[in-house]
């Protein structure tokens, strides 16, 4: 995959969020980040650098200069990268050296390393080669740092995400062309995986097909399970943008009429993530969005049905923070995307769950996702 590294990364990526990072850092009282190759480190440099046993590593003290640790072999493709833009010190190193013993030696020399934040993705084995290095750091996690930044998004951040939320959009409008009784479960689900790749997806994350009883379980993915007639069948469907930035939506779709038991607690299902949506607003708690989907079920006998929180945040990654859901209070503000996806499983029957992602707004929630949320007979 190529990316176009002028369009995208100057606006996605500024080169300002490096300053961003050091200062948050330096305010968390941490002495430097450590960031390999994840969602982090693309955060901050642009970089979509491979997740490998070999160390590639921004190092970002919060006094010093910034550099970049990355394997010789490595080195021509962290120059074609968007952190070829920041103005750092690329530090490539051979492999009979000890790229850790060179990041404590080089932190050393800017003073204290009382404390290191690790990416929150960075592999145990490299984890603990770095508290073998520099044995008298803390460690802490970086996301301690960065959520408030990756949770804020910038508009271009946010517009990745409406771009996202339309290709997916575009997939949804094509399931009912894939849906019939008598495929599998699998044969849909290569359909929509084409389909995601199709309208602009880098890469398929997840392809959830669950049909009949299968939809009554939230993450089940694909079987061979022939779709019956009469069945109402969960879809649940997401890629990463090249830019980086994730799409996510569930819709639910009848394969011919539906059952009646079924029928009644999609409506509740539609006005509890309606209420969600209607929720959001800067200023009110993470939990209340859950609250206001969960009082509604509950309220019509399917509390116990719905057992997970009503959303995640999404970005860089599929989930992240914020998390809706009881406990997190966490005020909202301007920027925050996440999904809002309540659901309602009967074990061993059939399930349902109505799923957008939503960005924060002065005005209120605005949804990136646009397909009718009524239950869609194919
Ligand atoms: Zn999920
Ligand atoms: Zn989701
Ligand atoms: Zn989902």
């Amino acid at each position: 995959m190529t990316i176009d590294a002028t369009t995208e990364s100057s606006d996605l990526y500024p080169v300002t969020r490096l300053a961003a990072a050091r200062e948050a850092t330096a305010a968390a009282g941490i002495d430097a980040l450590l960031l390999t190759p994840s969602p982090d480190l693309r955060y901050v440099t642009g970089y979509e650098a491979l997740p490998l046993e070999r160390l590639t590593c921004l190092v970002l003290p919060s006094a010093g200069e910034a550099f970049l640790m990355v394997p010789r072999l490595e080195l021509p493709a962290a120059e074609h990268s968007p952190a070829s833009r920041l103005g750092i010190e690329f530090v490539p190193w051979d492999e009979t050296d000890d790229p850790y013993a060179v990041v404590a030696a080089r932190l050393g020399k800017v003073g204290g390393v009382g404390r290191v934040g690790l990416a929150d993705r960075m592999w145990a084995m490299q984890s603990l080669r770095f508290r073998d290095a520099i044995p008298g750091a803390e460690q802490v996690l970086a996301g301690s740092v960065l959520r408030d930044l990756r949770m804020r998004k910038s508009p271009a951040e946010t517009a990745a995400l409406r771009e996202a939320g339309a290709a997916i959009d575009a997939v949804h409008a094509q399931v009912p062309g894939f849906l019939r009784a008598g495929r599998t479960e699998r044969e849909v689900g290569r359909d929509i995986a084409e389909a995601i790749i199709a309208a602009g997806h880098s890469t398929v994350d997840f392809v959830i097909v669950a049909s009949g009883p299968n939809g009554a379980s939230p993450h089940h993915e694909l079987s061979d399970r022939v779709i019956g007639a009469g069945e109402p069948v969960v879809v649940d469907i997401g890629g990463q943008m090249p830019g980086g930035y994730c799409s996510d939506s569930t819709r639910v779709y009848c394969v011919g009429e539906p059952p009646a038991d079924f029928v009644k607690y999609y409506d509740v299902l539609q006005r509890a993530q309606q209420a969600a949506c209607d929720a959001v607003r800067p200023g009110v708690s993470c939990e209340s969005i859950d609250a206001a989907a969960r009082e509604i079920i509950e309220a019509e006998g399917y509390g116990r049905y719905f057992i997970h929180r009503t959303g995640h945040g999404i970005g860089l990654e599929t989930h992240e923070e914020p998390y809706i859901v009881a406990g997190n209070t966490e005020p909202m503000a301007p920027g925050f995307a996440f999904s809002v996806e309540p659901g309602i499983y009967l074990p061993g029957v059939h399930g349902a769950r109505i799923e957008d992602i939503l960005v924060c707004t002065e005005d209120g929630g605005e949804r990136v996702n646009h397909r009718p949320h009524e239950l869609i007979i194919v």
